[in-house]
């Protein structure tokens, strides 16, 4: 793989070319996308794949691990590959220089086991992406951190680049759900017009985005909503002083209430519906580590919280990161940092 690439916001007239090139002379085109993948990780990769078909290209979804069932409508979502229970396949896919789409993720590592099979695999890369600062792993790098959603810019990318004609109203439908969960329904990351222009576009081929909406929100098991009653009404500290609150998960209450991947979706956001709360974060044990999810109102940047003591990253407003202390110290941890934190915000410190 090349490392050395410019990182544009918008591609060049060579790099359209190039492409185009690319993609016109491809065997094989993989749709790489990260671990734990959401809506916009699911819907941008299955828009672009539908188009890739509609223009007889030969393509593959493949995911590091599970995705959440409240996705699993979309169509052709049963051909995604899972790396974790596809590894043959997915390594031989990985051979003969195929050109490969890295879709929402800005560092290699948020692709967890596939990191190394990437890396060691000579392949043709493009990353697509609306996170801050990705970093150089593609040959070419399609960033742009106004955007909504990666699914926006697949529309957007698929229009210019494959012809409107090769969207279909299946990828229509994934891309829509990929900017409806990424804008937690058009409440944030969607002041834009031209992302409603997106979304008027997509309207235009068939899709019926109220059953999208209930086959996204409405579709959860009994156990999901009785472990979000008991996340809420047990396991949420509010810290009214910080304006901030959490809520923590271990693997004993996980079993309890029989998780599945996905279940705690959405989780995260609860917190902030309380007045006065401006920063939520919810920990969770995943095996011997624990993931960390960070949301917050206005300007506080918990992805500067996430990456400067939590080994993640992402959006202002939305990141993630890591521990791997026991899920007691970690919120220990947590606690410990944050009044320095929010006194360095308060004194314009962080941006
Ligand atoms: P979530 O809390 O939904 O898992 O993640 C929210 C956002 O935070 C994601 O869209 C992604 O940008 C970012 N994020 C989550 N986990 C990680 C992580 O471990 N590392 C980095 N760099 N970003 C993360
Ligand atoms: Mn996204």
């Amino acid at each position: 793989m090349i490392k050395s690439k410019k990182t544009l916001n918008k591609l060049s007239a060579s790099q359209k070319e190039l492409l185009t090139k690319k993609i016109s002379q491809a065997g094989r085109i993989l749709i790489v996308t990260h671990q734990n993948p959401d809506g916009d990780a699911i819907g941008s990769s299955m828009g672009l794949f539908h188009a890739l078909k509609e223009t007889g290209k030969d393509s593959y979804v493949i995911v590091p691990n599970d995705f959440p069932s409240f996705l699993k409508w979309m169509p052709a979502s049963d051909q995604i590959l899972v790396y974790e229970k596809n590894k043959e396949l997915v390594q031989d896919l990985f051979k003969d220089n195929p050109l490969v789409f890295f879709l929402d993720f800005n560092e290699l590592s948020r692709t967890g086991k596939l990191k190394n099979l990437i890396e060691g695999s000579p392949i043709f890369s493009i990353l697509i992406d609306h996170h801050p600062d990705p970093v150089n792993f593609s040959d070419i790098i399609l960033s742009d951190t106004n955007m909504s959603s990666t699914a926006e810019m697949i529309y957007r990318f698929v229009e210019e680049l494959l012809g409107r004609e090769s969207i279909n109203q299946s990828s229509a439908e994934c891309i829509f759900a990929g900017i409806m969960t990424d804008t937690g329904s058009f409440s944030y990351n969607s002041s834009n017009p031209e992302t409603y222009a997106v979304l008027s576009a997509l309207l235009t081929f068939g899709i019926d985005k109220d059953s999208i909406y209930s086959l996204v929100y409405d579709n959860f098991s009994e156990d999901r909503m009785k472990l979000l009653g008991y996340c809420l009404d047990q396991k949420m500290i509010v810290m009214k002083e910080y304006q901030t609150a959490y809520i923590s998960l271990t693997n004993e209450e996980k079993k309890k209430y029989n998780f599945q991947a996905g279940d705690s979706e959405g989780f995260v956001n609860y917190p902030l519906s309380v007045s006065g709360i401006n920063c939520s974060v919810f920990f969770m044990e995943n095996g011997k580590k624990v993931k960390i999810s960070f949301r917050s109102k206005g300007d506080f940047p918990v992805n500067t919280l996430a990456s400067k003591y939590f080994q993640g990253g992402g959006h202002k407003n939305a990141s993630g990161g890591e521990s791997d202390l026991p899920i007691e110290k970690a919120i220990e941890h947590f606690k410990e940092i944050l009044p320095g934190f929010i006194e360095e915000f308060n004194h314009g410190k962080l941006h």
